[in-house]
């Protein structure tokens, strides 16, 4: 796996404020300097594939192209065992173009069989590719179960509806630090952290 330098410029394949909020600050001690694919790219960058990986990759190649820079993109999502994972990579999709949580949740809870096993986890794939053509992806996931009513109002997309393995609380009742301590993002950031990052001079 190729590691990026010190002197690099890494542009963010993402247009969300928060996922670029987060990487920032993930990359501060770094010393890489980072670019928007704002700044060359305006819309939605197609996503596709068939898997969080594939989708990953398609933005962060799209992007390091139009770019000519390295380029780290990000997909995530929802995935209920007894839905055979759905909704998965569709899963701001099921929220529809009003982006509808609320909406989600509720066909999330209409699919469930009855007495159906409620495991369910969050996926999240960070991909870093590189204008040569060299390439990886991060996977960091975290199981828990689905539970029904939503509760608490601090996250965002379907948290209300997740609680991780050894807690009471939904992601939803978890302030942001107790869920970035755990969350399937900071699991992928981890290992890009270890596996393509420069190693921090002392
Ligand atoms: P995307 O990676 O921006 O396409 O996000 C996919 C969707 O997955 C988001 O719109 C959320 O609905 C859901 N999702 C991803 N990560 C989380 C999370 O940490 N909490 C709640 N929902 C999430």
């Amino acid at each position: 796996m190729r590691r990026l330098c010190a002197e690099d410029t890494l542009l963010l394949a993402s247009a969300n404020q928060g996922k670029i909020a987060e990487l920032s600050s993930l990359l501060a001690p770094y010393e890489i300097t980072l670019d928007s694919i704002t700044e060359y790219h305006n819309g939605e960058m197609a996503e596709d594939g068939a898997t969080f990986e594939d989708n990953a990759l398609q933005k962060a190649r799209f992007a390091s192209a139009v770019s000519g820079l390295p380029a780290l993109a990000d997909d995530s999502g929802f995935c209920v065992v007894a839905l055979d994972d759905a909704p998965g990579i569709y899963s701001a999709r099921w929220a529809g173009p009003r982006k509808d949580f609320l909406h989600a949740m509720g066909k999330v809870r209409a699919e469930m069989p009855d007495n159906a096993f409620p495991e369910a986890y969050f996926v999240c794939v960070l991909a870093l590719c590189f204008p040569d053509g060299s390439e990886a992806c991060f996977r960091g996931e975290i199981h828990g179960e689905f539970c029904w009513p939503p509760r608490g109002t601090k996250g965002f997309g379907y948290d209300p509806v997740f609680i991780p393995e050894g807690n009471v609380r939904t992601f939803g009742e978890m302030l942001p630090e107790e869920k970035d301590h755990t969350s399937h993002r900071a699991r992928a950031f981890t290992q890009f952290q270890q596996r393509a990052l420069p190693t921090l001079r002392s």
